[in-house]
């Protein structure tokens, strides 16, 4: 049987987040952020944004987003000191939100059942979910795509709180 993986999300968080992201693409390129939160029993709840290049100030210099080993070790102290855990990652695409074979190939966080988002359109206004990729590793490179109309049922944006 397989377990549905649940994001949840408070709507303002959600909102700074997605005007973050358009923000730090500057139109030009890629922007991500990793989430972190709390682990409940039938969800995951976002309690933290980690920009990549809070972390790395390089991590965009590609046009496409690369994470240096160097960023983790910040990131896994900053979760320690929390006692959050990265949950899930997101980032922006110029275009649809496909994943690219860089982003099937190389997950941010290499662990079954870790989430990966995509927002299309440099994250600019409105962001329709429907539009998102929503993605759910599931070791070796596999991933299962639960993007598209249904996304609802895994990614809870919650009204009022945040
Ligand atoms: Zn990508």
């Amino acid at each position: 049987v397989q377990h549905d993986p649940i994001l949840r999300i408070p709507s303002s968080r959600w909102q700074s987040l997605l005007g973050e992201l358009h923000l730090r693409t500057r139109g030009i390129h890629e922007s991500g952020a990793f989430l972190l939160g709390r682990v409940g029993d039938d969800a995951r709840i976002v309690e933290q944004v980690v920009y990549y290049d809070d972390l790395d100030p390089n991590a965009y210099r590609t046009g496409v987003v690369v994470m240096h080993g160097a960023s983790f070790g910040p990131l896994w102290e900053l979760c320690r000191s929390r006692k959050l855990s990265a949950v899930a990652d997101i980032h922006v695409h110029p275009q649809t939100a496909r994943q690219s074979f860089a982003d099937r190939d190389n997950p941010m966080i290499a662990q079954r059942g870790h989430l990966a988002l995509i927002v299309p359109y440099f994250a600019a206004p409105p962001v329709r979910l429907e539009t998102l990729g929503f993605f759910e590793y599931q070791g070796a490179h596999r991933w299962r795509d639960l993007s598209g109309r249904h996304v609802g049922r895994h990614l809870h944006i919650m009204n009022g709180g945040g």
